[in-house]
């Protein structure tokens, strides 16, 4: 109870405030949410306009000025943005000119994106970022200062730095970090007794990890691990895999949408019947050959955080499938609707009998940033790993060698430059693609 109470005495008043009207404005009526809309994306197009080299641009280039827009709809006169025409411009021209190094948080995506871009968030916003999630983990019951478990990858060759920030964070938290970098049955073990002795009412992470870690439990028949709500995020949460979960924990899973450039995007209320869209500050369009996508049918997903002026992302594509629809919730929220997301799909590697992450992040660092454009890491056989990357011609791919052989010492590896990566069937990149592994 005391750290409960303390972890919201230790949000920023900013960010509890803003929780506050974010609790009230769920419930305003669609028509209010869309006047709130287009102000802010007005507001945003103009700061854009003017203070971004990159918009100021291309905006000109296609003959469009801040002042089309007069309703939401008109915001389909502008160009969609991909992380490649960031990463071409990245970091000269896409600070906004009143923000300086020491306003700025720098971020990278990561993990489930691949083709990672350098991004930064304002510090003036982050209080937007926290008080959303906040909303969205209240719908899953998770308050601060609620125990909670954090399923996630570990990553390779971690610093120590970031190794005690990470335990420290797990303190003021109340939050049991689970990450295992493969899959072994001693391992495992090792984190389902931590699970039983901290006894959390929250799960939340990875959900092919919340899988793996459901599995080992129902055939185990082990007892003592009862949350009382699952928050899947980072990955693509199949359906099997959800009905799965739900039945060896005996409670619901909420599937959360977001990335690390644009978080907190959209989640499910507690009625399951598609994800909520985080309307005060993203603004969500699902665009069926460059058109608005009619109810019911796919689209891609291309977003515009509302809040970040540091580095705006307006109409930035996801590279994510979803369905949009006219359904109302039964919860009586007036934000709006999208359904069946699909999209980042990561294999594991099988080595020796155990399943491995392979390790990717390689293509994450700083160095790699602006040469690799796209990547896809393929087992073709038990001993053989062939890894296609779309990149600049100069670039030395030594590094990359030397960390898949000394993770794969006895695997054939071989890298191949390819023009372009064609994603699976559906639309899905599949950045990990194991032919073998079953996952
Ligand atoms: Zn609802």
């Amino acid at each position: 109870m005391i750290r409960k109470y303390l972890s919201w005495c230790l949000l920023p008043e900013k960010a509890r405030n803003y929780l506050k009207y974010l609790e009230r404005s769920q419930w305003f009526s669609q028509d209010e949410l869309e006047k709130i809309q287009l102000k802010k994306l007005s507001a945003l197009l103009n700061y854009a306009y003017y203070n971004v080299p990159f918009y100021h641009r291309i905006y000109k280039a296609n003959g469009v000025h801040p002042s089309d827009l007069r309703e939401l709809d008109d915001i389909t006169k502008f160009p969609v943005i991909s992380k490649s025409d960031f990463k071409k411009v990245f970091p000269k021209e896409c600070l906004g000119k009143t923000y300086g190094p020491k306003d700025v948080v720098y971020g990278q995506t990561s993990g489930s994106t691949g083709n990672p871009l350098g991004m930064f968030v304002g510090k003036d916003k982050m209080y937007v970022r926290q008080a959303s999630k906040l909303r969205f983990d209240r719908w899953a019951g998770l308050n601060p200062g609620e125990r909670f478990v954090l399923f996630w990858f570990p990553g390779y060759k971690k610093r120590l730095i970031s190794k005690i920030k990470q335990k420290v964070d797990d303190v003021l938290s109340n939050r049991l970090s689970v990450g295992i970098r493969y899959i072994d049955e001693c391992k495992i073990m090792t984190e389902i007794k931590r699970l039983q002795r901290f006894k959390a009412k929250i799960f939340r992470g990875y959900p092919q990890f919340l899988y793996i870690f459901a599995k080992y439990i129902s055939e185990n028949n082990i007892n003592g691990i009862k949350p009382s709500a699952v928050i899947s995020e980072g990955f693509l949460l199949l359906n099997g895999v959800r009905n799965y979960i739900e039945e060896v924990f005996g409670c619901k899973v909420s599937n959360h949408y977001g990335s690390v450039e644009i978080t907190s995007i959209a989640q499910e209320c507690s009625e399951h019947v598609g994800l909520h869209i985080n309307a005060e500050n993203r603004f969500v369009e699902i665009l069926k050959d460059g058109e608005v996508a009619s109810s019911g049918e796919r689209g891609e997903i291309v977003v515009t955080d509302l809040e970040n002026y540091a580095m705006p992302f307006i109409r930035y594509r996801m590279e994510d499938i979803a369905t949009p629809t006219d359904e109302t919730c039964a919860c009586g929220r007036g934000l709006p609707l999208i359904k069946n997301i699909e999209g980042r799909i990561f294999d594991f590697i099988l080595y020796k009998g155990k399943m491995f992450y392979p390790p990717h992040t390689i293509f994450y660092s700083p160095q790699y940033l602006k040469s690799i454009h796209n990547y896809q890491i393929i087992q073709n056989s038990p001993d053989e790993i062939e890894i296609n990357l779309v990149a600049d011609n100069e670039l030395n791919i030594d590094p990359i060698m030397k960390v898949f052989t000394e993770s794969f010492p006895d695997m054939k590896i071989s890298i191949n430059f390819v023009s372009s990566i064609a994603p699976a069937p559906g639309g899905k990149h599949r950045f990990v693609y194991s032919k073998i592994a079953v996952n």
